[in-house]
């Protein structure tokens, strides 16, 4: 049985990975874990994991490895997940959250590391811009100078900006962004795994750059054989 491609996904905030990896994991046909969204879906939901998250969570502080690891446990720990293969956006986040991964899942955890890359003065404004749909939870560009809410054009729910996309914490974010992943984006590229895709773009111009990237990473993977990367998965 042939098992589904293992990707990590990174880029700065706002970059525009989740609405990349959405697009990336239906693609591919894989399950996209993106541990930002479980973080908010946990403590909308009030489970015990969301109420000890929390406050990292709304303050932009990166939530303890402990609890990222738990959490990412809970959705990789069966092994038909792992054969499906997955889509990680957002985690790892740091280098020991990689060892970790690495030391869990072992030798072929990834397949390929991609980084969007958009610069930090590029991403501020679309960070600015961006509402969530409170339904769908599709993203949203508001115009220029727009501080208030949004009808989503998916939907039609309410599209608001999200509670860490304070100013204060947008900055803090980024700034961590830096810290943090720039050893771990060396360290996957010292295992030859990291691609850089340029992020500036149309959404689709971007798509085509990461399907081209990625082609040209799996090539033993057996989903370059259909051309489209849906390799045979039984
Ligand atoms: P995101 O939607 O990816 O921007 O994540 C939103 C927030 O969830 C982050 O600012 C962190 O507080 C938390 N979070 C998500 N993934 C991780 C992770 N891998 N490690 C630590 N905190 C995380």
């Amino acid at each position: 049985m042939m098992a589904g491609p293992r990707l990590i996904v990174l880029g700065r905030q706002g970059a525009g990975k989740g609405t990349q990896c959405a697009r990336l994991a239906a693609h591919l046909d894989v399950p996209h874990i993106a541990t930002g969204d479980l973080f908010r879906h946990a403590i909308a939901a009030r489970t015990p994991l969301g109420e000890q998250a929390r406050r990292y969570v709304e303050e932009g502080a990166l939530v303890p490895d402990e609890l990222v690891l738990d959490l990412v446990a809970d959705h990789l720990g069966a092994s038909g997940a792992r054969r499906a293969g997955y889509l990680l956006d957002g985690f790892p986040r740091t280098l020991a959250q990689g060892q970790a991964l690495f030391e869990v899942l072992g030798e072929r955890a990834v397949d390929a590391a991609v980084e969007i890359d958009v610069a930090p003065a590029a991403v501020l404004p679309r960070l600015a811009a961006r509402r969530v749909c409170q339904d769908c939870g599709s993203v949203t560009a508001a115009p220029d100078g727009w501080a208030h809410h949004l009808a989503c054009p998916a939907c039609g729910g309410m599209a608001r900006r999200r509670d860490d996309d304070t100013d204060e914490a947008i900055a803090r974010r980024l700034a961590l962004y830096d810290e943090e992943a720039t050893p771990l984006l060396e360290w996957l590229d010292g295992h030859d795994l990291l691609v850089t895709v340029d992020g500036i773009g149309s959404p689709d111009d971007v798509f085509a750059r990461l399907c081209a990237a990625l082609e040209a990473r799996l090539p033993a993977s057996g989903y370059q054989q259909t051309g489209t990367f849906r390799g045979p998965r039984t």
